[in-house]
């Protein structure tokens, strides 16, 4: 059964029994699932006083930017497809009054207002919007007890919501993709793209965007800092846009910097190399990374010394109806890019009873710092919740939420559209496990069908509001 009905509405509103004066002012309070999420933002958030802080460069506007930017954090939650498709909302009154204006304002104008607001606006004031509601959630102890190990991960992945030949912006970055012409002739075609490098906190029952770093252009990338050194797979010469390690590196500091709290970045194969173990290790993080290339130390040395041997560790997973085979080697040195131990994990996972997954599937991993600590077992469990960031976060995103949409064509302002989503994706994330506490993942498998129907009741809701409205004459 579907969670959002079996589970009892506990503070919907309904409309009240007895006299219209004893009756709840639902205008005011906003009805069902919407007016329920909006009073949480607000009671454990203060959602309103986090957008007052949003600022912008245009000159005497008429709509300030903590309104259009909350705009956009409702576009963000209610998965409005398009700006185009947000006009007529403009001037409704229950969307003017989800934007807590004044009962006399009859528009938010025209739409284009948002594109160029968000093309202005100080990317610090909106980008604390978002970090202020995790950073809450941690005051409030949401995070204290972490997950294996009692450690806290951060997942982190290169993502790239869109690709155009057509159109692009000064902040695209660019490469060459094999096309076919009008005549079938196949021919060399640029293709502008944004790519970015997303940092996420995984957990057993829900996760969240923390942090988000773009790819710079040759034009607009920091100068290279000389002792850096060439990052495997990116020994490109300084006039190159940006690879994904040099982004990931300046991303990591600054999520280090702004949640000091947590253990363990994870990550895939592409961070498997010295520069990147060093920078974990220079902020105290530990790392677990997936490691590949056979032919690349340490993975090399460990599986000369595994060889042929069987497994240390065995296991049999009763609830998934897995075995587990694990090895194990601590200490190795032989990554000449790495100064310290780093220990090598190989875990091989078996179905005996499917005979859908014949083949076993194998995990390779390096374990670092703090990380280094976990059992072989709990290290997998780790490395194979490093799906949560492409499942939960850029898979979802794009088939649910409206994040590859090209709502403003401009980095700066693509930048400061995410940050709102990300804050609106935080505060819904919270809202279904803490408050509705009817989501964990365990609860069923597709979890988001679940939150689809949840924003279409709070779409409906938004609708139902305006029979509320008190009369404007
Ligand atoms: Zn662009």
């Amino acid at each position: 059964m579907d969670p959002v009905r079996r589970r009892a509405p506990t503070e919907v509103v309904e409309l009240a029994e007895g006299s219209v004066e004893d009756a709840p002012d639902l205008w005011r309070l906003g009805v069902g699932r919407l007016g329920q999420f909006t009073r949480y933002a607000e009671k454990v958030f203060a959602l309103t006083r986090r957008l007052s802080h949003v600022h912008d460069s245009r000159r005497k506007p008429n709509t300030s930017a903590p309104t259009l930017a909350r705009a956009v954090f409702y576009t963000g939650l209610l998965r409005i497809r398009s700006f185009n498709a947000l006009e007529p909302k403009f001037s409704e009154r229950p969307f003017l009054h989800l934007m807590d204006l004044p009962k006399d304002r009859q528009s938010l104008g025209c739409v284009d207002t948002v594109s160029r607001a968000l093309r202005v606006m100080d990317l610090e004031t909106v980008r604390r919007v978002s970090i202020g509601i995790v950073q809450q959630a941690e005051r409030n102890k949401v995070f204290r007890e972490g997950w294996h190990g009692a450690l806290r991960y951060v997942a982190i992945d290169g993502w790239e919501p869109f690709s155009s030949t057509q159109r692009h912006c000064e902040q695209c970055l660019m490469r060459h993709v094999r096309r076919k012409d009008g005549k079938g002739e196949p021919v060399l075609a640029e293709e502008y793209y944004h790519r970015y490098v997303v940092a996420m906190l995984i957990g057993p029952e829900f996760d969240l965007a923390l942090d988000i770093e773009p790819l710079r252009t040759k034009e607009t990338r920091p100068p290279r800092v000389p002792k850096a050194g060439k990052f495997r797979g990116e020994s490109l010469p300084r006039e190159e846009d940006e690879g994904e390690l040099t982004a990931a590196i300046r991303l990591i500091r600054r999520v280090k910097e702004t949640y000091g709290w947590i253990d363990v970045v994870v990550a895939d194969a592409l961070y498997a190399n010295g520069p990147f173990l060093t920078t974990l290790k220079d902020l105290d993080l530990g790392g677990v990374i997936v490691a590949r290339k056979d032919a690349d130390e340490p993975l090399k040395a460990a599986l000369r010394v595994w060889g042929a041997r069987p497994a240390q560790q065995e296991f049999d997973d009763e609830e998934r109806e897995e075995h587990l085979e694990l090895w194990d080697i601590v200490g190795l040195e032989t990554l000449s890019s790495y100064d310290g131990p780093i220990r090598v994990v190989r875990g091989r996972v078996t179905n005996p009873n499917s005979p859908k997954h014949t083949t076993p599937k194998t995990w390779c991993m390096f374990l670092t710092g703090k990380a280094a600590r976990l059992t072989a077992r709990k290290a997998l469990e780790v490395v194979r919740a490093r799906w949560h960031i492409e499942n939960t976060g850029f898979h979802q995103w794009t088939t649910r939420w409206k994040f590859d949409h090209v709502f403003v064509r401009d980095g700066d302002g693509l930048l400061a559209l995410y940050w709102l989503f990300f804050a609106a994706f935080n505060v819904l994330t919270f809202f279904l496990y803490r408050q509705l506490r009817s989501y964990g993942r365990a609860r069923g498998k597709d979890v988001t069908r679940t939150i689809s129907r949840l924003i279409d009741e709070m779409q409906d809701d938004l609708a139902r509001l305006g029979a509320f409205a008190p009369d404007s004459s």
